[in-house]
């Protein structure tokens, strides 16, 4: 079977990470969260005291880290240098430190080429912000999947209860900021790219989005084969 690579944008809360790491599963592909590479930079930021306004010191800071993912017996972490910090990105004021300093240029250049590297062997899914706008304007499929507010903020209040816990209203502000945040910046702001296909993730399950996008992707590998 040919290989493709997939991409899947959209905002916060949208079912994001569930769907591409099930649809990678499905398809025996490797899947990459490119929003934790941000994290990953907002949290040795915010380590050192360095302000997100301050982009000649975190595009030293890009050049210095070594953000990678590994896997392991349970499942896939993510290292800076030699230090798990798969959970420590996974708090709401990492969140925010991640939504600011990306919208930094510098911070968006020094992780395109790791993000590009990562997909030169195909067979991922991708998901993140801008991948099929600027980090991979070729991918073979893009998605971009989208739900109401409320419902994006239920999910992740859901999500943080077992880690972080913060009251549904904070997860709906939270996530309203960091979408305009995201939507607004002036270097690769969130958006669907032209040929995106649109899911509305509202009303349906997961398993429903990604019965749709293998429909997609079967249609996707019949017409490279024709
Ligand atoms: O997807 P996640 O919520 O982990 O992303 C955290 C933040 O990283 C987003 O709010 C966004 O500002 C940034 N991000 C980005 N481009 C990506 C992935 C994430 O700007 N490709």
């Amino acid at each position: 079977m040919k290989s493709l690579l997939i991409t899947i944008d959209g905002p916060a809360g949208a079912g994001k990470t569930t769907v591409s790491r099930t649809l990678a599963d499905r398809l025996g592909y490797r899947y990459v969260d490119t929003g934790a590479l941000y994290r990953g930079v907002a949290l040795e930021a915010m380590d050192r005291g360095i302000s997100p306004d301050d982009e000649p010191r975190l595009d030293a800071l890009c050049r210095s880290l070594e953000l990678r993912f590994a896997r392991g017996e349970t499942g896939t972490r993510f290292f800076s240098g030699e230090t798990d910090i798969t959970d420590r990105i996974r708090t709401p004021e990492i969140s925010m430190m991640a939504s600011a300093v990306s919208a930094q240029p510098a911070v968006r250049r020094a992780l395109l080429d790791l993000q590009r590297k990562m997909g030169e062997k195909k067979a991922v899914v991708f998901e993140g912000r801008d991948m099929g706008t600027v980090v991979f304007p070729n991918a073979d499929l893009k998605f971009f999947l989208t739900a109401d507010l409320k419902a994006r903020a239920v999910r992740r209040y859901k999500e943080l209860a077992g880690i972080n816990p913060q009251s549904l209203e904070d997860v709906e502000t939270d996530m309203k900021r960091r979408d305009e945040n995201d939507a607004a910046r002036k270097t690769s702001p969130l958006r669907p790219a032209d040929d995106a296909i649109l899911i509305d993730s509202t009303e349906i399950s997961a398993d429903e989005v990604v019965a749709q996008m293998i429909v997609h992707v079967e249609k996707r590998l019949a017409s490279r084969k024709a």
